[in-house]
C-alpha cells in the first residue's frame, strides 16, 4: 500500500505551547518506528528583523531555532531525513518572516489562520463576526499566495482552518464562504505552486460525529479540482500524540477527502528541502 512517509509540521520543547518533554530524540525514535522517511520540525517563530511581533512571538525569535541542530549530533538517524523548519506567521497581512530566517532554518511553513490570536492575526472588527471572519480567511489566504516573498515558504499550515474554534463555530464561518470563493483560493495556491497542509491535529480535535460533511472538506475538494499538492503535518506538540496521529492518519484524512496518493508530489519534492 502507498504510505505517507513524511511529517513536515512537528513542534519541539522550543515552542512555548509544546510539551517541555518534546525532545527531538523522542520524535526521531518514533519516526523510525513508524517508518517515516522525513521528519520536519517547525517550531513557532517570528523573524526578529521584522517589526510588529506580538509579545508571544517576541519571546520566540527564529534565531533560537539554530540550536536544534545540536540536538541531533549524537543521534543515530539511520535512513531518516531530519529537516529543521519553522512555523511562521501571517498576522493581519503582515508576514513575520524574511530572507534572514533562512540562515537559521531549512524551510518555512506559514499559517494564515491562527485567528484565535484576536487583534493580532484576526482584525478586531472580525471578532465574533462569522461573516467578517470568513472574508478575512479568504482574503488572507489569497494574499499570502500572491505575496511578494512567496518564494520564502514551502507551504501553508492548516490552510482555511481557523484554529481554536469549535466545529459549530467553524461551520458558522464556512456558511459565509461560497464554493467560488474556495475555488479562487485553490487557484491562487495552484498558480503560486504552494503546497497545502493536511493538518492531523485539527481533524483529530473535531468530534468524529462531525466528520461527515465536514465544512473544511469543501476547501480541500476545491484544491483537488484545481490540481493543488498536499503535504502531511501532524502538528504534534508531544511525542505520544505524534505516534497516535500517525497510527491513525488514514482515518484522519478521510473527513477532508484526501488519501495517500494526494501526497506523492510532496513526498518527492521533500528530497530537495
Ligand atoms: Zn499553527
Ligand atoms: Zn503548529
Amino acid at each position: 500500500m502507498n504510505m505517507i512517509k513524511h511529517d513536515l509540521h512537528v513542534h519541539t520543547h522550543l515552542s512555548s505551547c509544546a510539551s517541555r518533554e518534546a525532545f527531538i530524540s523522542g520524535y526521531i525514535e518514533n519516526a523510525k518506528e513508524l517508518g517515516l522517511t522525513t521528519i520536519g520540525f517547525t517550531d513557532h517563530a517570528w523573524d526578529e528583523t521584522i517589526d510588529g511581533a506580538s509579545p508571544w512571538y517576541q519571546s520566540q525569535p527564529v534565531s533560537r531555532l539554530l540550536a536544534r541542530k545540536e540536538e541531533i549530533k549524537n543521534i543515530d538517524l539511520s535512513e531518516l531525513k531530519v529537516i529543521f523548519g519553522a512555523e511562521g506567521e501571517y498576522a493581519n497581512f503582515l508576514l513575520g518572516m524574511s530572507e534572514n530566517a533562512l540562515e537559521f532554518v531549512d524551510y518555512l511553513i506559514i499559517p494564515h489562520s491562527h485567528t484565535h490570536m484576536k487583534g493580532f492575526v484576526l482584525p478586531t472588527d472580525c471578532i465574533d463576526n462569522p461573516e467578517k471572519h470568513a472574508n478575512y480567511l479568504v482574503k488572507s489566504f489569497i494574499s499570502l499566495c500572491l505575496h511578494k516573498n512567496r518564494d520564502l515558504f514551502f507551504g501553508i499550515a492548516h490552510p482555511m482552518s481557523p484554529v481554536g474554534m469549535t466545529v459549530e463555530n467553524i461551520e458558522k464561518v464556512y456558511s459565509f464562504i461560497t464554493d467560488s470563493m474556495l475555488d479562487e483560493c485553490a487557484n491562487a495556491a495552484k498558480e503560486a505552486n504552494i503546497f497545502l497542509e493536511a493538518n492531523l491535529s485539527i481533524i483529530n480535535k473535531i468530534p468524529p460525529e462531525a466528520w461527515e460533511n465536514l465544512c473544511i472538506k469543501r476547501f480541500y475538494d476545491s484544491c483537488k479540482r484545481a490540481g493543488c499538492n498536499f503535504y502531511l503535518g501532524s502538528d504534534a506538540h508531544n511525542a505520544q500524540t505524534h505516534t497516535y496521529l500517525h497510527e491513525n492518519y488514514i482515518e484522519l484524512l478521510e473527513p477532508i477527502g484526501l488519501d495517500s496518493y494526494d501526497f506523492t508530489v510532496a513526498q518527492r519534492h521533500i528530497q530537495t528541502l
